[in-house]
């Protein structure tokens, strides 16, 4: 949900288009490829929502900005920077190992394939989630922004997941959900400001943390035991496993960019020690009944509301919080 409405010399032109603009044929023909693939998977999502939102056309946006953005009439726009951002991150696969890479023999545009679903997939469940419908009837208050962005984000990484089963038949699912989870990483990590966690846009951390919780306890076939207090050893496991990929990552991205601020081991501690996984949680126990009733899909509220019981005084004082935060926003805008 960028606002895209600046004054700039960009147009907004259909995927065909942009790829008549690619001058490199083979990097044209893998931009194609990646499109289709992802398309498929939002016509995957789509059915496995049991949606009535068709996926909308794409269209590409003629800057270099890295941005998307889901337009509530139904289309989603994709930036040209966006789709240069999810094929040229420089993700260092010789110093951190996700999984087997032997089965990426063949596949050099998995990453980006992952990188560019994950971020069309986020936009379309903006889209089927009916956020948009949601925020009239609840207003535009940060905490309901928020549950927005942690919806689709965790819409977005199933979405992943399940693509990159059918992408991948017959590999490992512990090494599918290190796939997901170390394309992300460097993908979201990359773009610029995630770190500073302004506004509604949630941290890295926080974005990052909530992406591969769900990816620990997603079923990886319909039926399986859902664990989504991880409490089963195989659920912890896979869960080591991922954090294991997330830590390879981070130690890598601090030594290709040594003395960063965006230091991720301590946001995460920081987040932790402010329970910030639990303030966006709580938000979303607020708005996602709302989101039930106006997209008519199910929010997985279950582990949640097991854990983290929510009253209407908790709400009352989260809204205080927002206000007072507000206020202070306000008062120090007039005197700067
Ligand atoms: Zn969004």
């Amino acid at each position: 949900m960028e606002n895209f409405m600046e004054i700039s010399d960009a147009r907004t032109i259909p995927v065909s288009e942009y790829l008549e603009s690619v001058t490199d044929p083979l990097r044209r023909a893998a931009i194609a490829s990646v499109f289709e693939q992802a398309r498929s998977a939002l016509e995957l999502m789509r059915v496995r929502f049991s949606v009535d939102v068709p996926v909308p056309e794409i269209f590409v946006l003629t800057t270099d900005e890295i941005k998307a953005q889901a337009n509530p009439l139904g289309l989603i726009v994709v930036s040209q920077g966006m789709i240069k951002h999810c094929f040229d991150t420089a993700i260092p696969s010789s110093k951190v190992k996700a999984g087997n890479e032997d089965y990426l023999d063949g596949l050099p545009d998995l990453f980006p394939q992952i990188g560019l679903t994950w971020v069309l997939a986020h936009e379309y469940a903006h889209l089927f989630r009916a956020h948009h419908q949601v925020q009239i009837e609840l207003g535009s208050h940060d905490h309901v922004l928020r549950a927005f962005e942690h919806d689709a984000d965790l819409c977005a990484a199933a979405a992943v997941y399940r693509a990159v089963q059918q992408w991948l038949p017959g590999v490992q699912d512990i090494d599918i959900r290190c796939y997901v989870i170390y394309a992300l990483f460097w993908i979201i990590t990359t773009f610029p400001n995630t770190n500073d966690g302004a506004g509604v846009h949630p941290s890295f951390s926080e974005r990052f943390f909530q992406i591969l919780l769900k990816l620990t306890t997603m079923q990886a076939m319909p039926g399986d035991v859902l664990d989504l207090d991880v409490n089963l050893p195989a659920t912890a496991n896979r869960g080591d496993a991922l954090r294991n990929v997330a830590i390879a990552c981070e130690t890598a991205y601090l030594a290709k960019a040594p003395g960063t601020k965006n230091d991720f081991f301590m946001q995460w501690h920081e987040y932790f020690k402010s329970y910030g996984h639990i303030a966006i949680i709580n938000e979303w126990i607020m708005v996602s009944p709302f989101v039930e009733k106006h997209s008519h899909t199910t929010a997985d509220m279950q582990r949640h509301a097991s854990v983290v019981p929510m009253t209407m005084s908790d709400i009352a004082r989260l809204e205080k919080a927002e206000r007072k935060r507000h206020r202070r926003a306000q008062a120090r805008s007039r005197t700067q």
